[in-house]
């Protein structure tokens, strides 16, 4: 992707190498000072599995203690380069650019989010998070939060290089803050009231599957946009973030992890369908053909 020199979003918080993330260089704070336990961790596994994208499945690794009992570290080491963060800023301009510009050609109103990068651990209206969890959305804040180290864990762990695979991720958050502004995750957090926790994860997988198709349409932009003359995506990029979409389907993450699957814990779909959405965003890049909550058949095949 071409981006040097282009306009960076300036609704980027940079809360790298603060106490977890808090902004407060150098503070510390006391270990559970979020929620004290219970509800705030309850809601950030909720948001952890439902909202956010890259967190890869194995949220949380199912131990209270790393969120909210640990002393976190007076001063987090700074992760990413500056590199990183000025090709985050640009993505996440882009992001501003098509998004106001959809929505405006709807005739609705949309407001941007903020794009929060930390270090380790950070603090959000959704709980206190670590880096495990990988980039997610919080829609308590309308933020989406990001440890630029993730690009290197994609790389190292699922094989997805180049720089579109980190823009798909970053499309996809902001794909859930598209949901929450046109009222999708308010609807779903009342699903989530009143079925059960197995039903809820086909919900979720819809609900993530429209990401990945709106991170699809987000491409398609893209791919039609030019900065100096030059097309912005360059050979390779889309094939970047198919290999992205495909590397973190429930399916795959779960054999790598356990060697088998478990189709009624899918939260975020298979491999197969997240490709295929992300495809079919790419393909038509409107809102009305993205409704994976009436589709019949999510593998679209
Ligand atoms: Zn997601």
């Amino acid at each position: 992707m071409r981006w040097k020199g282009e306009r960076q979003s300036s609704n980027v918080e940079d809360r790298r190498g603060t106490s977890a993330g808090t902004g407060r260089a150098g503070s510390g704070f006391p270990g559970g000072a979020v929620g004290g336990g219970g509800i705030g961790l309850i809601l950030l596994v909720i948001f952890s599995l439902f909202f956010s994208g890259g967190d890869l499945g194995s949220v949380l690794n199912g131990d209270t203690g790393d969120i909210f009992t640990q002393q976190a570290p007076a001063t987090e080491s700074v992760t990413g380069t500056d590199e990183q963060k000025e090709f985050a800023s640009v993505v996440f301009a882009h992001l501003e650019d098509y998004w106001n510009q959809t929505f405006d050609d709807y005739g609705k109103s949309y407001h941007d989010p903020t794009l929060v990068l930390y270090s380790g651990s950070v603090r959000s209206a959704c709980g206190t998070a670590n880096s495990a969890v990988g980039p997610f959305y919080c829609p308590g804040d309308q933020k989406v939060y990001l440890d630029l180290s993730f690009q290197d864990e994609l790389a190292r762990n699922f094989g997805a290089t180049g720089d579109f695979a980190m823009a798909y991720v970053i499309a996809h958050e902001v794909g859930h803050h598209v949901q929450y502004e046109l009222g999708i995750s308010d609807q779903m957090e009342k699903i989530r009231q009143q079925v059960s926790e197995k039903e809820y994860n086909q919900y979720s997988v819809r609900l993530e599957l429209q990401a990945d198709y709106l991170a699809g349409c987000f491409a398609k932009y893209l791919a039609n946009e030019t900065y100096n003359g030059k097309p912005i995506l360059e050979a390779g990029d889309i094939e970047e973030a198919i290999y992205a979409a495909n590397q973190i389907g429930d399916d795959t993450l779960q054999k790598q992890a356990q060697g088998y699957v478990v189709p009624d814990s899918f939260t975020h779909g298979t491999s197969a369908q997240r490709v295929a959405w992300f495809q079919r965003g790419y393909q038509y890049g409107d809102l009305e053909h993205g409704d994976t909550f009436s589709a019949d058949n999510l593998n679209l095949n």
